[in-house]
């Protein structure tokens, strides 16, 4: 074998200079459908249950992160997404107590399982956003936060003894939560929107929506190109016509936080989970990350990340 290697060596690298004309194939490279009847039964149809089991069997990671003025329902609305108690409540939330002064940005993971199927649900929760008095620059600890976690991946992906599965921690999806009561959306909206659209998937929801009046909603749709989604959030559960839903008793009835006709949620619900869950992780894979990798790498002369720990993520603050 060895002796051989250089003479092979040589024939790949003329080869590649000078390519030899290949002969046409006798048969046109046109893909043939074969009549299964004939043959047998082959299995082709089984990779479907084989893809199935081994997503069952790894479970996967899903990142979710809610930004957003203290108040505005951010645990509330993830609560009820997931129907259980995945984001802490800040019920003894008050103004008068101690404002922070930076985002404080909190991961909580949790492992939820419906159907045999086990999702690794991580909650990013981003107390204080937009709620100093001056908020400019605000979402940058935001943009740091989802760009070190695109920095932990790059590092591990180009680790020589690199791990088969990756811990994820990448953010696929990030609620913007819209004030009900601003009418059409704030300059620090339009800011953070902006900014970090061009790192991560972003969802603006108008949150309570139940406090907004007919007029107002309409209004608000006039002025946005694509309404956000409008929606309520409770984790309390009524008795509505014979069924238990999740709903906000008001002195004039039940909000239903699933119904249609009180507020959008089901729609975002569908959209985030059960129809876009892959595909807000995919773009995540394919576009943010692809776009922060190339960055990176070109900066670095086309080399992988060195260090491990870097000296700008010990900035210091003025
Ligand atoms: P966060 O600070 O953004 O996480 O807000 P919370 O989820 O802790 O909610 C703050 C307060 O708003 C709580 O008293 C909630 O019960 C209430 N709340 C949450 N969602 C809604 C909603 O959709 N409509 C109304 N009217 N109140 C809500
Ligand atoms: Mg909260």
């Amino acid at each position: 074998m060895s002796k051989g290697f250089p003479e092979t060596r040589t024939d790949a690298a003329m080869s590649e200079l000078v390519p030899e004309p290949r002969p046409k194939p006798a048969v046109p490279m046109k893909p043939v459908s074969i009549n299964s009847n004939l043959l047998g039964y082959i299995g082709i149809d089984t990779i479907i249950e084989q893809m199935r089991k081994k997503t069952m069997k790894t479970g996967f990671d899903f990142n979710i992160m809610v930004v957003g003025q203290s108040g505005l329902g951010k645990s509330t609305l993830v609560n009820t997404l997931f129907k259980s108690q995945v984001s802490r409540k800040a019920s003894s939330w008050n103004r008068e107590e101690k404002i922070p002064k930076t985002v404080e940005i909190k991961a909580i993971g949790h492992v939820i399982e419906e159907g045999g199927v086990k999702m690794k649900l991580t909650v990013i929760d981003t107390p204080g956003f937009g709620d100093q008095i001056n908020n400019e620059n605000c979402w940058e600890p935001i943009e740091k936060y989802i760009n070190e976690q695109y920095e932990k991946f790059l590092k591990e992906e180009v680790n020589i003894a690199r791990k088969k599965r990756i811990p994820d921690t990448r953010v696929h999806c990030c609620l913007y939560f819209i004030s009900p009561t601003g009418h059409s959306l704030r300059p620090l909206d339009l800011e953070f929107m902006k900014h970090l659209s061009k790192v991560v998937n972003i969802i603006p929801v108008i949150a309570k929506a139940d406090t907004m009046t007919l007029e107002e909603k309409s209004e608000f749709k006039q002025r946005q190109e694509s309404m956000p989604f409008a929606v309520v959030g409770s984790d309390k559960e009524y008795q509505v016509n014979g069924k238990r839903v999740l709903g906000r008793k008001t002195p004039w009835g039940i909000i239903e936080v699933e119904n249609l006709n009180h507020c959008e949620f089901a729609l975002l619900r569908d959209f985030v989970i059960r129809t876009h869950l892959q595909d807000l992780k995919e773009v995540t894979h394919n576009i943010h990350y692809e776009t922060y990798r190339a960055k990176r790498l070109n900066d670095n002369g086309g080399l992988p990340p060195v260090s491990v720990d870097t000296e700008e993520s010990h900035d210091s603050n003025p």
